[in-house]
């Protein structure tokens, strides 16, 4: 059974929460503040953590920072609203999803499956070379032209699961699908954010592309510049 632990401060949610994900087959513990939730991180080592970002006692993309230094722990934060700025923070603080509240706790659980998923599906396959590019997917390392890329585990993923398929064009449903384990779409934006990033870990932007090109309207395409 996933043990989870949930982070939250407002008593009605967190026991309507618990209530619910235990009854979907989750272990369930919580904590009302984010550094009891951190502790209880730490002690317990749950399969997954979700994070309401706004914390009485720490700034939520702080503690996730805080947590990231310390633990590889998926985490499924919760923001207030659908704010694109505190969003992007948190994908950027190490966030694996977020759901934005008011959410049903089936929502929640279908994000919880995907990301549990996501961890334990990673694919066996012999390294890849696409030009200085070369990912080996079993030690989960990447370098560019000899230089180790510092990648999360998304854009890992993500950039494996392009050069896995060098010169063809993937669409963002693919990846959704694929690397996000979201067959139904749904956080177009978490690509987007996604490749940004990984475009300037490889010291490309969109406009001038090297290795990632985006096919407008398409999806994206890994190429050998070289070629
Ligand atoms: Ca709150």
């Amino acid at each position: 059974m996933p043990q989870l632990l949930l982070i939250e401060d407002d008593p009605a949610i967190r026991s309507a929460l618990t209530r619910a994900l235990t009854e979907r087959g989750h272990g369930v513990r919580s904590a009302p503040t984010g550094m009891e939730g951190l502790q209880q991180a730490v002690d317990d080592r749950p399969d997954l953590v979700v994070l309401d970002l706004g914390l009485p006692d720490i700034d939520g993309c702080t503690l996730l920072q805080m947590l990231r230094a310390v633990s590889s722990v998926p985490v499924i934060v919760a923001t207030a609203r659908d704010d694109e700025r505190e969003t992007v923070r948190a994908l950027d603080a190490g966030a694996d999803d977020y759901v934005v509240k008011p959410f049903a706790a089936e929502h929640l659980d279908a994000r919880i499956r995907a990301v549990l998923r996501r961890g334990t599906s990673a694919e066996t396959v012999a390294a890849l070379a696409v030009g200085g590019l070369v990912i080996d997917p079993q030690a989960r390392t990447a370098t560019l032209d000899g230089r180790t890329l510092d990648l999360s585990r998304l854009e890992f993923d993500l950039l494996a699961h392009l050069a896995a398929r060098s010169g063809t064009v993937v669409s963002k449903r693919e990846l959704l699908a694929d690397v996000w384990h979201l067959p139904y779409g749904g956080a177009d934006k978490t690509v987007d954010v996604h490749l940004s990033w990984l475009r300037r870990k490889l010291g490309e932007t969109a406009t001038e592309p090297v290795y990632l090109h985006t096919v407008r309207g398409v999806g994206v395409k890994l190429v050998d510049p070289g070629a």
